[in-house]
């Protein structure tokens, strides 16, 4: 049981505080309805400080060499493990999600940690060839400088640790505006790092109006590079901003993830899969499955077997022990389940299960799954971001990978087939940034991770984002 109210706090050049004006908002656990904390918000004065702190760390940290930036990243890291309990706790109360999510979401940070300062050493220039032999050809890898990174609430700590990590390997300075629903355990992971040792304003922590503070940074001159994950339609807000101001832009933004399954699929495996992905975090996961395209010849089946193994999931307080699946993380995801279901149903759709909230205290909404959902219902168009999984037939791949295609979006996908034709057929036809193949998403630091189309640009995962921190640097040397 809760027994103390949490207060998360502002941290601005090394000091933990709470801001200029003493603002802060209540924390509200989505299980119970219940206040569980306060947040500090961040005013403009605070906002001068945090962008001053992280140029001046930036001048600092670019010039500490990659093994010294690595062994305290790794110490971070082990920090962040040691603190595994309480932060997953906090991360629960807060967002909802069952402890055992919360947990792996702790020490997937870690490991996140590690890779990218692993990868820090690895960052490589180049010498080329010259075309007069008294001269020689560097190549530079720069780190692009301090960068300001806006971090949502489903997935408080992997959302922030990818970017944190990444700037932190490059040699660049970071200002993370974290969610001011799920405050807590993304403080405990700057804390995390500031413990290990990473000096004043290398690394700094805001919360506020989301609006007030992305306003006020992303114009700022210290600025240099603006990294956002969140909904798509903010997500063009920011980039139009960075636009006008000339910084550099990584966008991880809404999905709306097609599931293929063909007629030659091993269902089981496809059921096991999809229905761990649709549900976890309930269902709010930018790479969750969401139109569940089934070939025809197999639709009854798949459809039943899903249901059948939907049921089985146990819907409660993320701190029970045996809760599968927590509350949506803020009512206005319960609102969408809600409208999204009625208008499925409105339009020819039949409700294979759920459908409805659970119980009136807390944010709980049964795990639904909608069959032969028609192209014109929202759920097929918008993305649901919640748990439910709408499902239709199709005849041919061409038909399913059309489709697939229809949409703006093009995050994550996933194919259920035997047929290795099938496999390389969506490989090579799917737009999208990422393709499972007779698996469940496996998110790792080593691999690429962000989406194509209204979905994004750059990458929060492998080699490719060390690259979105750096700038090349041509410099041609002649010996007189
Ligand atoms: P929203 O669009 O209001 O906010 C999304 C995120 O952006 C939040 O973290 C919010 O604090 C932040 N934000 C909003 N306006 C901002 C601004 N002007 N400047 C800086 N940050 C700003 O939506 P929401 O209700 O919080 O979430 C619902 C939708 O957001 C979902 O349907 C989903 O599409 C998307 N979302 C995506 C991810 C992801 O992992 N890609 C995560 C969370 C939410």
């Amino acid at each position: 049981m809760q027994t103390s109210l949490t207060h998360t706090q502002l941290l601005i050049d090394g000091r933990w505080t709470d801001g200029a004006s003493g603002r802060r908002r209540d924390v509200v656990n989505p299980a119970t309805g219940a206040v569980v904390g306060t947040v500090a918000y961040a005013d403009e004065q605070d906002l001068a400080q945090l962008a001053d702190a992280a140029a001046s760390g930036f001048r600092m940290w670019r010039h500490t060499t990659a093994i010294e930036r690595a062994n305290l990243m790794r110490k971070a890291a082990v920090l962040l493990r040691e603190r595994v309990e309480i932060i997953a706790r906090l991360m629960t109360l807060e967002q909802g999600k069952p402890l055992a999510e919360a947990r792996v979401e702790v020490m997937s940070g870690a490991d996140t940690i590690e890779w990218f300062a692993d990868e820090g050493l690895r960052t490589y220039g180049r010498v080329v060839a010259p075309r007069n032999l008294s001269v020689q050809q560097l190549v530079l890898k720069e780190p692009v400088g301090p960068v300001a990174a806006f971090t949502p609430w489903n997935f408080p700590i992997n959302q922030a640790v990818r970017k944190i990590s990444a700037a932190l390997a490059t040699g660049c300075s970071i200002v993370v505006k974290a969610p001011e629903e799920t405050p807590a355990s993304p403080a405990e992971l700057l804390r995390s790092f500031v413990d290990a040792g990473v000096p004043a304003g290398v690394v700094g922590l805001a919360y506020g109006e989301p609006s007030e503070i992305s306003n006020y940074l992303i114009r700022h001159p210290a600025i240099r590079k603006v990294t956002f994950t969140g909904s798509t339609p903010v997500g063009k807000q920011l980039a139009s901003l960075a636009g006008q101001h000339m910084k550099r832009v990584t966008m991880e933004l809404g999905g709306h993830a097609p599931v293929i399954v063909c007629e030659d699929a091993d269902i089981g495996n496809a059921i096991r899969a999809t229905a761990a992905a649709k549900f976890r975090n309930a269902g709010q996961v930018c790479i969750a499955p969401t139109r569940f395209l089934v070939h025809n010849s197999i639709r009854n089946e798949f459809t039943q077997a899903f249901v059948e193994h939907t049921k089985g999931i146990s819907v409660g307080d993320g701190l029970a022990v045996d809760t599968q699946m927590g509350p949506l993380a803020n009512e206005r995801r319960l609102t969408a389940m809600a409208h999204f279901t009625k208008d499925a149903l409105a339009r020819g759709a039949t409700l294979e299960l759920g459908g409805r909230r659970i119980g009136e205290v807390g944010n709980f909404y049964a795990p639904t799954v909608l069959g032969n959902v028609s192209l014109d219902a929202e759920v097929f168009s918008n993305e649901p971001f919640g748990p439910v999984a709408a499902i239709r037939g199709f005849d041919d791949l061409d038909e399913a990978i059309a489709e697939a295609n229809r949409l703006p979006y093009g995050l994550a996908s996933f194919g259920y087939t035997r047929s290795i034709r099938n496999a390389h057929r969506l490989g090579n036809e799917l737009e999208v940034g990422m393709l499972w193949i007779n698996q469940p998403a496996l998110a790792v630091p080593e691999m690429p991770f962000g989406g194509v189309k209204d979905s994004g640009y750059g990458s929060e995962g492998g080699p490719e984002a060390m690259e979105s921190y750096l700038v090349s640097k041509s410099v041609s040397i002649m010996s007189l």
